[in-house]
Order: structure tokens, then C-alpha cells, then sequence
């Protein structure tokens, strides 16, 4: 049984693998999830979230966009697409995403609630 599902452009995905993970949207604690293709015209195909629980990252939510989905689902059927689809987002979140450097690289959740500290001149020892 075949684990290929394909992108719009053409590209066809076998392994969870080969999904470029791209790490930029450090405030939104959102992973990208590419398609391999450099010149594909979707480019992003799904995401990844997460939650920094003091200064561990834990994964919240991971999903494919319509586009994608919708493509497979008419290539293979909805229940087979879903299927594979929803694997490959499994393997992409246990396998393929470095949880410990991706807490290294993103702040820390603040643990206490947020009371803005304002520093002042006048503050005494
Ligand atoms: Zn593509």
C-alpha cells in the first residue's frame, strides 16, 4: 500500500520526511510546513502549533490547509486522504520536529501573569 499523497504542483510526498519544517513565526509559536518543491505555487501546505509551557514547547494543534487536503481527497477519496494525511502530520510532529530546539530558540512563556514592569529611575535598594 502506497503512503504517497501529492502536492497541486506535482510533487508527489512519500515520507513525512521530506516536508520542509520552517520555524519563523516565533511569536505565533507556529511551524510551517512546506512543500519540498522550492518552486511549488502553494508553497505552505500546513502547520504545526505548539505552547511553551515555561520553557518547554508542547505541542497544541497540526493541521494541512484546504488546498492540499482537497487535491488528495480528489486523487485518493476523502477517507484515504484524511488518512494519510493525518499520519504524515503524526510523523511530522513526533518524528520530525526538534521539540527541544525549537524550546531553545523560543522564549519562555513569562509564569507569572503579565503585570508590566516599568522600570524607573527612582526605583531604591
Ligand atoms: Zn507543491
Amino acid at each position: 500500500m502506497s503512503e504517497r499523497v501529492q502536492c497541486p504542483c506535482g510533487r508527489t510526498i512519500e515520507n513525512a520526511r521530506e516536508y520542509k519544517l520552517l520555524y519563523l513565526k516565533k511569536e505565533l509559536s507556529e511551524i510551517d510546513v512546506l512543500c519540498p518543491n522550492d518552486t511549488c505555487y502553494l508553497r505552505e501546505l500546513g502547520y504545526v502549533k505548539f505552547d511553551m509551557k515555561g520553557e518547554e514547547a508542547k505541542f497544541r494543534e497540526a493541521s494541512f490547509y484546504p488546498p492540499f487536503v482537497t487535491w488528495n481527497a480528489g486523487q485518493m477519496g476523502h477517507e484515504r486522504a484524511e488518512k494519510l494525511l493525518k499520519a504524515h502530520l503524526r510523523q511530522i510532529v513526533t518524528k520530525e520536529i526538534d521539540w527541544k530546539m525549537i524550546a531553545k530558540v523560543t522564549p519562555p512563556a513569562p509564569t507569572t501573569p503579565a503585570t508590566p514592569a516599568t522600570p524607573t529611575a527612582s526605583e531604591t535598594e
